[in-house]
């Protein structure tokens, strides 16, 4: 029953031991999930935002193609109109001021127009929608004026950002050529863009605070940029990064790239606007991008590393607690070792003798009672007993004392014991000075060689007893043997023994008798 229990604890234990092991497996592949997940995350938003700002851009930058499309069209459809009519009708001074009329009204409506301007073939004012026409003035030495001049080409021509001679204000130009009936070159209508309209196009878009949007001409010269500053307009940007990625077929795109300007990195969208040599782009600050994902992602890690500390809280907690239990349940282990081997210890001390360390009494009694009855059921060889008896000890008693006495006793019984170490034998301490020794499949033949073996290895171990005629301790035998008697009993056999003990006594003592 008690070894039952103790492999039941040894069992638990190990259960626990495992138990253990997969709860910090499980705390463990928790706790790394959580970082793999936060970390991914982490990235993922970052990819997330830097790509939705790009769409942003795109987007931004669409729009604003299609504004300044139609910013330049309109001027560009008036400017039809004007070549249209100069070279029908002429440039006289009357065909000229009804033109100048129309001008007028047509910028009233066009809130982007800074002015309508004709040139003649030499470049000299011939008309200005803005009324006055300041004297000498020639415009001969323009971009525009050149190219028209030199090109038959009847198409629009963008001019670069110039400073407006009669206004001085920012402006760009679109200007078409006007023929003689000939064809040849007869002058230039021109419209001027104010820069600031274009500016108040961007007015309300959202491009943070270091954010860029740069109206350029696909040879890469900066037309109007925001925000704006006087020594940014024509610069050349051609050699920048934007301008790798404008091959002659991209329409559009984006990217992050970093600015040929101030060299901040930017997410931009850019876009060729159509039927026109520009392009428009939309720039978002990388770092403020980044800024915005920094926040939420820091959040998001405070959000995690508070799940990761209550999570290895609990964990530890928990292992702590199962570690306490196996503990405990080690403790018990042990102190339920200590009780069985305590109980071996009292079990032994019911049937040992205390002084000789041969079975006692009890033992015996129970012993013997055993033996015959097995020898009844399966009717085998003969149990014999044999009767020992220290030949006068009360004389060693009185001689040497009872300390010394119970030493005699103790040397008798390591004799007996050196003899009788067959499995199945037991040699007991009977009572007082008197030994049994039960010996199964034994006849008397054998039981009497015993007892002679352990009488003389007694005698020859001198233990002196003056009192004795020997002048050592000697015993006396007797012996009783199942097969050759009628009885069947344990107390018979005793019996039968007892008496052949008594007459090895009453002949003389140190001697062996067989009962017959
Ligand atoms: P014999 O048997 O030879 O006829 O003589 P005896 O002197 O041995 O006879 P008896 O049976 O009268 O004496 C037995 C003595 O053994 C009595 C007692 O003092 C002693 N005795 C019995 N048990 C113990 C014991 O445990 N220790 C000691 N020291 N002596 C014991
Ligand atoms: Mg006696
Ligand atoms: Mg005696």
């Amino acid at each position: 029953m008690l070894t039952r229990k103790v492999s039941f604890f040894s069992a638990g234990w190990t259960d626990a031991k495992l138990k253990v092991g997969h709860v910090i497996l499980f705390v463990a592949v928790v706790c790394v999930s959580l970082i793999a997940i936060s970390t991914w995350g982490v990235f993922n938003s970052l990819e997330y935002h830097l790509h939705d700002k790009e769409t942003e851009m795109s987007n931004l930058s669409k729009t604003l193609s299609s504004n300044i499309e139609a910013t330049l069209t309109q001027a560009d459809t008036v400017l039809i109109g004007v070549k249209e009519r100069l070279e029908t009708e002429g440039s006289d001074a009357e065909n000229l001021k009804k033109l100048e009329e129309l001008l007028k009204i047509q910028q009233k409506r066009l809130p982007q127009i800074h002015g309508f301007f004709v040139y003649d073939e030499q470049g000299r004012w011939l008309l200005n929608s803005n009324g006055v026409i300041p004297a000498s003035a020639n415009n001969s030495d323009r971009d525009y004026f050149i190219y028209h001049r030199d090109h038959t080409d009847p198409g629009p021509y963008l001019g670069p950002s110039i400073r407006s001679r009669s206004t001085n204000e920012w402006i760009m130009t679109v200007s078409r050529r006007v023929n003689h009936p000939d064809g040849s070159f007869a002058g230039v209508t021109i419209a001027t863009i104010y820069l600031n309209y274009f500016l108040s196009l961007y007015e309300g878009v959202d491009i943070g605070t270091n954010g860029l949007i740069n109206l350029v001409t696909s040879s890469g010269n900066i037309v109007v940029r925001k925000p704006f500053r006087d020594q940014d307009i024509g610069i050349n940007i051609s050699k920048g990064e934007v301008f790798a990625l404008l091959k002659p077929d991209v329409k559009s795109g984006t990217a992050t790239i970093k600015s040929y300007i101030d060299g901040v990195e930017r997410v931009i969208g850019f876009r060729r606007i159509n039927g026109y040599p520009l392009i428009v782009v939309a720039a978002f600050d990388r770092d403020e991008v980044l800024a915005d994902w920094r926040s939420e992602s820091l959040a998001s890690l405070i959000i995690s590393s508070i799940l990761l500390i209550i999570l290895s809280f609990i964990g530890y907690r928990l292992i702590t607690l199962m570690s306490q239990q196996i503990q405990a349940q080690r403790e018990l282990q042990a102190s339920q070792k200590d009780y069985i081997e305590a109980n071996k210890i009292l079990g032994l001390m019911a049937l040992e003798d205390g002084l000789t360390r041969l079975a006692n009494r009890r033992h015996f009694d129970f012993f013997i009672e055993a033996e015959v009855a097995r020898k009844k059921r399966k009717k085998l060889d003969g149990t014999a007993l044999i009767m020992i008896d220290v030949d006068l000890f009360k004389l060693y008693n009185d001689l040497y004392g009872h300390v010394q006495g119970d030493e005699c006793l103790k040397a008798v019984g390591a004799i007996i014991r050196k003899h009788v170490n067959r499995i199945g034998d037991l040699a007991a301490r009977y009572g007082g000075e008197e030994f049994a020794i039960v010996l199964s499949n034994t006849d008397y033949v054998g039981a009497f060689l015993l007892a002679e073996k352990i009488r003389l290895d007694l005698e020859q171990s001198k233990i002196q007893h003056r009192e004795s005629p020997l002048g050592v301790v000697t015993i006396s035998i007797g012996i009783s043997s199942l097969s050759e008697l009628e009885v069947d009993t344990a107390e018979g056999l005793v019996d039968i023994a007892d008496k052949a003990l008594y007459i090895a006594k009453s002949s003389g003592r140190n001697r062996t008798v067989i009962s017959n």
